[in-house]
């Protein structure tokens, strides 16, 4: 059996769909709002229309491990818990430089097919209680595009909430308002790759700038905690006027959101761009700081980027989290989420227990 004919076996009805003249839909899970056919597939291949019916994935995970959250990045969202995390297959976009284009570009890349041997069949209740059982306190849809197998996510992540687990997007953002009110109270983290603030930039990755800022705004609005990645790929998006332009859009929405920038390799089709280096990345991160960023992250270069790893008060500067990579060496944030130094709050969703405290392994 063909990958196409494994995965169109695990599939559900989707409302996240709007029926159109002679049995086509149109599908809102994601900006590009794909009008399909009967008998025909999305841009991502992955959601089809079935006799007027929108199919979408359901029932298996790709991939399923427990990472530190950190890892996502969320550096202000439970910091140093567990995240269950959980992918799918496919995708909206095509990076040139993704980092996990086997299971991203599955249905689209030749060679993709022995996939098939990773898919697992499973159910929300399974997926949650492996995630109880190890210690989780978060549910994350990543690996592949989430946006794209928002029904599955919606099921597992109404259960997750019922065992007591948080829920968070690992996400492109190029979303619609209506997948993020159909996901609505089960989501509560919102993690969005900015990739460019050029369209023609976002054209050449398949998507688009203006629906992944309008996501970024309306997932605030929401009350989703949010914090925003770039990779920072030379040559590509690392100009010191895109890099003030993004960190301008961040600080509109709000200046509380956490911003990394993280390191490049040349990977997938990308192979011609050099890797960044510590210096390019220190510098972005201060351009993020002089555009009135509070709080602004180096990634990928674990103990080459000094206080740029920590989170650091945005009012006295104190170190309140040492990080090296993933793992962190020092919290000092109060359980009520203040620096303990000068009483501000520090913007984020804290534990009340601080991680190695907490009674699960980090
Ligand atoms: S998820 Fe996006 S790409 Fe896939 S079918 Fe829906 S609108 Fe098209």
């Amino acid at each position: 059996m063909s990958l196409e004919e494994l995965l169109d076996r695990m599939v559900t009805t989707s409302e996240l769909a709007e029926s159109l003249e002679d049995k086509s839909i149109r599908c809102l899970a994601c900006a590009h709002q794909c009008n399909i056919k009967p008998g025909q597939r999305g841009i991502c291949k992955i959601r089809f229309n079935q006799d007027g019916r929108l199919m979408v994935p359901w029932g298996y995970v790709s991939s399923l491990q427990v990472d530190p959250i950190e890892k996502k990045p969320f550096y202000h969202f439970l910091a140093g818990a567990n995240a269950l995390t959980f992918g799918m297959l496919g995708c909206n976009l095509r990076c040139g430089y993704c980092q996990n284009w086997l299971t991203s570009q599955a249905l689209r890349e030749e060679g993709t097919g022995h996939l098939a041997e990773y898919i697992r069949k499973i159910t929300p209740e399974a997926l949650v209680e492996y995630g109880v059982q190890y210690g989780a306190e978060v549910v994350a849809s990543s690996y592949n595009e989430p946006l794209i197998t928002s029904e599955w996510a919606r099921d597992v992540f109404e259960l997750a909430g019922k065992s007591g687990l948080r829920q968070v997007y690992i996400s492109n953002g190029f979303a619609t308002k209506e997948v993020l009110d159909f996901l609505g109270p089960n989501l509560q983290g919102f993690k969005v790759d900015l990739k460019t603030m050029q369209p023609n930039h976002y054209r050449e990755l398949g998507g688009g700038l203006q629906p992944v800022l309008d996501s970024i705004l309306y997932a605030h609005q929401l009350g989703l905690w949010v914090e925003i990645v770039t990779l920072l790929v030379p040559g590509f998006n690392d100009s010191e006027s895109e890099l003030q332009e993004m960190a301008a859009f961040i600080h509109s929405v709000s200046p509380e959101i956490p911003w990394h920038v993280t390191a490049f390799h040349p990977e997938y089709k990308m192979l011609d761009k050099p890797r960044t280096t510590h210096q390019q990345l220190i510098k972005a991160v201060e351009i993020g700081y002089k555009e009135g960023l509070q709080y602004v992250y180096g990634g990928n270069l674990p103990g080459s980027l000094g206080k740029y790893e920590h989170t650091s008060c945005h009012h006295c500067q104190a170190v309140l989290i040492k990080r090296r990579g993933f793992s962190i060496q020092e919290y000092l944030i109060t359980p009520e989420g203040f620096c303990p130094e000068c009483g501000t709050k520090i913007p984020g969703i804290w534990s009340a227990t601080p991680p190695g405290k907490r009674s699960f392994p980090f």
